[in-house]
C-alpha cells in the first residue's frame, strides 16, 4: 500500500552537501528561483501557488511530448540525461560479462532502442501466448490460462499477491483483489458527462483498431471490442470505487481457502494457487473485496469461452503493447496519452527507453547512480532533516488539545518507531537470474515480469524483509509504508531545482524536503489510514474511542474542504479519495515550518530578496508543486488519483495555516482566508 507523494524538481546537478559545499561559495552570483517564478500581477492573498509560481508557467507552455511541466519535468530531465549515459555507456561496452549489470543494463537499452527489429517483428512475440489462447476449449483451460498470464505479468480475471498481512506485519499471505479494467477506475465505465462519455467511447474504438492491427478485419474487430467493453463493464459494476478502497478493515477479509472456494465454485484455489506456482501449503487468503469474486462466479458462468478468449487476448495485446512495432505502439499511444492525458506527440524513443530500463532494471541502475550521480553526504543531510522533522513533530503531539495522553503515548512510541530509509538501500535486489539479451525487446521485459512475479511469490512462507525498498534512488517520489512503519525518501530527493552547486538557503531546505517530502510522508503514518496502523505495522485499533471520533470529524473537515474546489470546468475534487494526501499535506507544511524556525535562518528576521524568512518558506513550499498539467491530464488525476491536482496541495493547506495568514497579511474576505470554524489543523 504504497502512498506516493512526487514533489519538486531541478535542472542540472543538485547543490553539494557537506564536503562540497563550501568550496562553490564564490563570487558567482546566482538567480534565485524563488523570487523568478512569482507573478506580481496576483496577489498572494487570493491565489498563492499562482503568485509563487505563475511567471514560470507564463515562459513555459507545456511541450506537445508532456501531459505536464514544471519542476516534476525538470528534474525528471535531469535523471534522463544521468540514466541515458548510464544506458548508452553499458551499450556501447559490447565486451561486459554475461551476466554483469553492465551487460543486462546495455542489451536491455540497446533492445528498446533497434527499432529495425522491434517493427520487423511486428505482434511475433506474442504469438505464442496467442496460439495458447485460441486452443482454450473449457473452462478448465481457461483458468488454466489465467493463471499462466498472471505469472508473466497480465493480471485477467483476479489481482493475486504476496503481501504483508495487515493484521501480522511479520509474516506474508496470499492476497485477492479486484482488478480486470482497461480505463483506469470504476467511474470511467458509468459517469454520463460528455468527457467520459467520449473517452468510453475512443476505448471502444481504440480495441477494434488494435485487433485490426494483429489481422482481424474491421468486422471482426468491432465485434469484439463491443464484447469486451460489455465484459470489463460487467467488472466494473462489481468493483468498488476508490473511496471504498480505503478502508482497511473493510478490505481485509481473511478467508480460509474452503471460503474462498465457495465465492467462486468454479475456480478451485488449491489448484489454482499450484498454477500460480505456490506449492507451499496456503491455509488463508486476504480477500480484499469479496463481493467482486461473488460476482467473478456469475460472470464466469454468463461469459462464453470465446468472449474470455478475446478478453485474454486484449489483455496481453494491452500490456505489452508498448514493447511492440511502432503501429501498434502508435495506437496505444494515442488512446492511453492523447485521449487520455492529452499528449500530442510521442517523445523521443530515447526517453522512452530510458525510462523503461530505469523501471525495469532499477536496482541496477541505481547501483551506478550512486556511485556516479549522488553528491556526497546525501544520505547525512536527508537524515539531518528528517530527523529534526521527527523531533518537531514529537512536540506537536505532546502539545495536542484535542489528543488524550493515553492516545498521544501511543503515538509518541509510533512516531519514534518509523524507520526512515534515505538515500538508498544497504542491500540491492539479486537480478542475476534475469536472462537479457540483444535480441528481443519484448522479451527482455517478459523476463523481467516474470523474475518480478517469481521474486514475489518466493516471498511467501519467509521472515518480512525489512530492508526491502520498493524505490530506486533515482525515482523523485518518497513513500510511507504502514505495514512497515517506515518512510523511504530516495537520494535524487535531495535536489533542489535552480540552486546546483550551491547549498540553499534553510527556507528552501525545509519547505521543499522538510515539509512536502518527510513532513508529508511522517503525517502518512497519521492520516485515515495510517493511523490505524500501530507501530509494530499492525492493522490495530490503538486509539481511544473518544480520541479516533475527533480525528475523524477533523479529517471530515479536510474532505468538504476538497469536495468545494473545481478543478475543471464542473468538475470537484474527491474529497474522500484524497483525504490522506491532503492530510499528510497539511501535517507537512506545518511540521516543515516549525523546523525551519528553529534554524538561525527561521529565526533571523533578514529578508533575502525582499522576502522575509517565513514568506520565503511558504514560496518554497509553493515551488516543491511548481506543475501544470493538460486539462485531460487533470481530469484523469481527479478521476484516478489519491493525490490532488499540485495547485490544491498549495490553496488547501496554506488557507488553513494562520502562520501563512500573517507571513502574508491574509485577512477576512481574502480568497486565501477560512474563517476559523471551518479551519482544520489536525497534527
Ligand atoms: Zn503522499
Amino acid at each position: 500500500m504504497k502512498k506516493t507523494l512526487l514533489l519538486i524538481a531541478s535542472t542540472t546537478i543538485l547543490f553539494s552537501c557537506s564536503n562540497t559545499e563550501k568550496k562553490s561559495e564564490t563570487t558567482t552570483t546566482f538567480s534565485d528561483p524563488i523570487i523568478e517564478h512569482i507573478d506580481s500581477s496576483v496577489s498572494p492573498k487570493e491565489d498563492f501557488f499562482k503568485f509563487a509560481n505563475n511567471a514560470w508557467f507564463k515562459q513555459h507552455a507545456i511541450p506537445a511530448s508532456e501531459a505536464n511541466n514544471g519542476l516534476w519535468k525538470t528534474i525528471q530531465d535531469t535523471l534522463n540525461d544521468n540514466i541515458r549515459r548510464i544506458c548508452e555507456s553499458a551499450a556501447a561496452d559490447t565486451k561486459a560479462g554475461k551476466g554483469s549489470n553492465k551487460q543486462k543494463i546495455g542489451d536491455f537499452y540497446f533492445s528498446g532502442m533497434d527499432t529495425v527489429s522491434i517493427d520487423k517483428a511486428g505482434y511475433t512475440p506474442l504469438k505464442e501466448e496467442f496460439s495458447k489462447i485460441d486452443a482454450i476449449k473449457n473452462t478448465t483451460d481457461l483458468l488454466a490460462e489465467v493463471a499462466y498470464l498472471e505469472t508473466m505479468g497480465v493480471e485477467t480475471m483476479y489481482d493475486f499477491s504476496i503481501s504483508k498481512d495487515d493484521k501480522n506485519s511479520e509474516q506474508y499471505v496470499v492476497t485477492l483483489h479486484q482488478v480486470g479494467l482497461g480505463l483506469p477506475e470504476k467511474d470511467y465505465y458509468f459517469n454520463t458527462d460528455a468527457r467520459t462519455s467520449s473517452i468510453r467511447a475512443e476505448y471502444v474504438k481504440h480495441i477494434q483498431a488494435m485487433f485490426q492491427l494483429i489481422g482481424d478485419d474491421e468486422k471482426t474487430a468491432a465485434k469484439k471490442a463491443d464484447n469486451i467493453m460489455k465484459l470489463e463493464t460487467t467488472i466494473a459494476k462489481s468493483s468498488r470505487k476508490m473511496e471504498d478502497l480505503r478502508d482497511p478493515y473493510k478490505n481485509y477479509n481473511k478467508m480460509s481457502v474452503a471460503q474462498v472456494n465457495k465465492l467462486t465454485p468454479s475456480i478451485k484455489w488449491e489448484e489454482t494457487l499450484k498454477m500460480l506456482g505456490l506449492n507451499a501449503p496456503v491455509d488463508s487468503i486476504v480477500v480484499g473485496q469479496p463481493e467482486f469474486y461473488t460476482a467473478l462466479e456469475t460472470n464466469l458462468k454468463k461469459t462464453s469461452v470465446d468472449d474470455w478468449k478475446t478478453y485474454l487476448k486484449w489483455s496481453v495485446l494491452t500490456r505489452y503493447a508498448s514493447q511492440l512495432s511502432k503501429d501498434i505502439y502508435k495506437e496505444d499511444f494515442n488512446f492511453y496519452s492523447t485521449v487520455m492525458s492529452g499528449v500530442k506527440v510521442q517523445k523521443p524513443r530515447w526517453k522512452k527507453i530510458v525510462t523503461a530500463t530505469d523501471r525495469s532494471l532499477g536496482d541496477l541502475v541505481g547501483q551506478i547512480y550512486v556511485e556516479e550521480y549522488c553528491p556526497k553526504g546525501t544520505k547525512e543531510k536527508l537524515a539531518e532533516i528528517g530527523n529534526s522533522i521527527r523531533n518537531v513533530y514529537a512536540e506537536h503531539i505532546k502539545a495536542l488539545d484535542w489528543m488524550s495522553d493515553v492516545t498521544k503515548e501511543k503515538a509518541l512510541r509510533k512516531l519514534n518507531t518509523i524507520n526512515m530509509k534515505v538515500g538508498y538501500p544497504d542491500k540491492w535486489k539479486d537480478l542475476s537470474s534475469i536472462e537479457i539479451s540483444r535480441d528481443s525487446y519484448c522479451r527482455n521485459v517478459m523476463n523481467i515480469r516474470k523474475w518480478q512475479y517469481n521474486y514475489m511469490l518466493n516471498k511467501y512462507g519467509k521472515p518480512v524483509d525489512h530492508t526491502e525498498w520498493d524505490m530506486e534512488p533515482q525515482t523523485y517520489n518518497a513513500y510511507y509504508d504502514p505495514t512497515n512503519n517506515e518512510i523511504v525518501v530516495p537520494a535524487c530527493n535531495i535536489i533542489v531545482p535552480g540552486f546546483e552547486g550551491r547549498m540553499p538557503d534553510d527556507a528552501i531546505l525545509y519547505g521543499i524536503i522538510g515539509g512536502s517530502t518527510f513532513g508529508h510522508e511522517i503525517t502518512h503514518g497519521f492520516d485515515d489510514q495510517g493511523s490505524l496502523y500501530d507501530e509494530k505495522g499492525n492493522l490495530r485499533d490503538w486509539w481511544t474511542k473518544e480520541d479516533r471520533s475527533k480525528f475523524v470529524a477533523k479529517t471530515k473537515r479536510i474532505v468538504r474542504q476538497f469536495n468545494n474546489y473545481v478543478v475543471l470546468d464542473s468538475l470537484h475534487l474527491k474529497g474522500a479519495n484524497t483525504q490522506g494526501e491532503n492530510i499528510a499535506d497539511l501535517g507537512g507544511v506545518i511540521m516543515g515550518l516549525e523546523a525551519f524556525k528553529k534554524t538561525k535562518q527561521g529565526q533571523s528576521n533578514e529578508k533575502i530578496d525582499g522576502y522575509k524568512p517565513e514568506q520565503r518558506y511558504f514560496l518554497a513550499y509553493a515551488y516543491a508543486w511548481m506543475v501544470q498539467s493538460t486539462d485531460a491530464a487533470l481530469a484523469k488525476q481527479v478521476m484516478s488519483n489519491v493525490h490532488a491536482p499540485p495547485a490544491f496541495r498549495v490553496l488547501g493547506p496554506l488557507s488553513n495555516m494562520e502562520e501563512f495568514y500573517k507571513a502574508f497579511d491574509v485577512k477576512p474576505g481574502d480568497k486565501m482566508y477560512r474563517e476559523d470554524s471551518v479551519r482544520v489543523k489536525i497534527w
